[in-house]
């Protein structure tokens, strides 16, 4: 289902930090690998990656978690919600845990990533599954691929 209206509004558990995005998602994501697992403490992790400069922080300041390396996990410092990553050496895009935003009934994976490392138990309705990560040359076929369906 494509995003319903922008801008769109959310927030962490809490409400002390929010966000709002005016750009669409250029690709949306499950991520089974263990990190995502113990992060999202539950299956896997979701994410809908927005144009960096469509993305912004309207109220409080998130903190870094996870095991702050080269990738940013930005949480709320007071409830801990796992809110959004910049991924190390890709600063156009921010990969928002879609389930922050108001309204997240729009949202399905259509990339899932890492299934080789995947409870047995869990599936995603996502389009394509790879065993790690998709090859880089990859990515810009599936961007245009998701922007076709959402059209
Ligand atoms: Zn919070
Ligand atoms: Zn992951």
């Amino acid at each position: 289902m494509p995003i319903p209206s922008l801008p769109a509004e959310g927030g962490c558990r809490c409400g002390r930090v929010r966000l709002r995005i005016s750009a669409k998602p250029l690709l949306t994501m499950a991520c089974h690998c263990t990190g995502c697992q113990k992060m999202s403490s539950s299956a896997y992790s979701l994410s809908a990656a927005i144009p960096a400069d469509g993305f912004e922080i309207t109220k409080g300041e998130p903190v870094i978690g996870g095991l702050h390396g080269a990738s940013k996990h930005y949480f709320c410092g007071y409830c801990m919600s796992w809110m959004f990553t910049r991924p190390e050496g890709l600063d156009w895009f921010v990969n928002l845990r879609p389930t922050m935003l108001d309204d997240p009934a729009w949202f399905t994976p259509f990339v899932e990533t890492w299934t080789s490392e995947k409870l047995p138990w869990a599936e995603t309705p996502a389009l394509h599954s790879y065993a790690a990560l998709s090859a880089f040359e990859e990515y810009d076929g599936l961007v245009a691929e998701y922007a076709k369906s959402q059209a």
